[in-house]
């Protein structure tokens, strides 16, 4: 049973509409797009990482900078 990629509820297959619909907020998608939506969202988790860790660096390289 795949989880809402929006708010991460369960959703349920509707065999008529051939589409996951989600229990919580009501959103209705198809299998693939369900799969599109994680990629993206293993995709924007990724960036976030970078970007975390490009600030820590800056911090660190400001820190020494000033030590010395
Ligand atoms: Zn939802």
């Amino acid at each position: 049973m795949p989880f809402c990629p929006e708010c991460g509820g369960e959703m349920k297959h509707d065999s008529y509409f051939r589409r996951y619909i989600c229990k919580s907020c009501g959103l209705s998608l198809t299998s693939q797009e369900i799969m599109e939506l994680r990629d993206k969202m293993r995709q924007d988790t990724r960036d976030d990482d970078d970007k975390r860790k490009k600030k820590r660096k800056e911090y660190l390289d400001w820190w020494f900078s000033k030590k010395e």
